[in-house]
């Protein structure tokens, strides 16, 4: 693994989430929020309301320039993000978690804390230089982002959906070849 486990946990959140608005869309009501907050493993302030959807759902776009930005660009985007939050990192030990990092109060809101999570996730990605990691899914209809954390970097596909039509489509050409 290339990172800290929080910095994987936190990418693969953040994937996770701008992915959510490839069609089909995966997160449209406040029950999709909350399974994404139970999967992702989020503590803390949790509204469920329809106000918290909205603010999670309009991070996507913003995340999506941050996760496919190069190194320079994603730097001046951490520090935009991080000036215009307030931040607090300190180190916390909960839920069966080892010590990490929450840099946010657990009572800001959701939005706030996925914002700068994923700052502080991408803080550790530019000083790594590591953004090959990140990357638009292979398949020429998606637009999904891929997080190869995998050693050999063998990842191509944002999800089983498109890796398995691919290698179906690659056997079908074998074949007819
Ligand atoms: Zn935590
Ligand atoms: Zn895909």
């Amino acid at each position: 693994m290339p990172f800290a486990h929080d910095t994987a946990v936190e990418l693969r959140a953040a994937v996770a989430l701008v992915n959510s608005a490839e069609p089909p869309e995966t997160l449209a009501t406040v029950a999709d929020l909350d399974a994404f907050f139970r999967e992702h493993g989020y503590t803390g302030r949790h509204d469920r309301t329809a106000e918290e959807l909205a603010q999670v759902r309009a991070l996507r776009p913003r995340l999506r320039e941050l996760l496919l930005a190069d190194r320079d660009t994603a730097a001046r985007l951490v520090n935009e993000l991080l000036a215009g939050v307030p931040v607090r990192p300190r180190l916390v030990r909960h839920s069966g978690e080892d010590w990490h990092v929450h840099a946010t109060a657990d009572d800001a809101p959701l939005s706030t804390r996925i914002v700068v999570e994923t700052a502080m996730a991408m803080v550790d990605v530019v000083r790594e230089d590591e953004h090959s990691r990140l990357a638009v899914c292979a398949d020429p209809d998606c637009q999904g982002l891929v997080l190869d954390l995998s050693r050999n970097r063998s990842r191509r596909y944002c999800s089983t959906a498109c890796t398995n039509r691919n290698a179906q489509a690659a056997l079908r050409a074998r074949r007819a070849g």
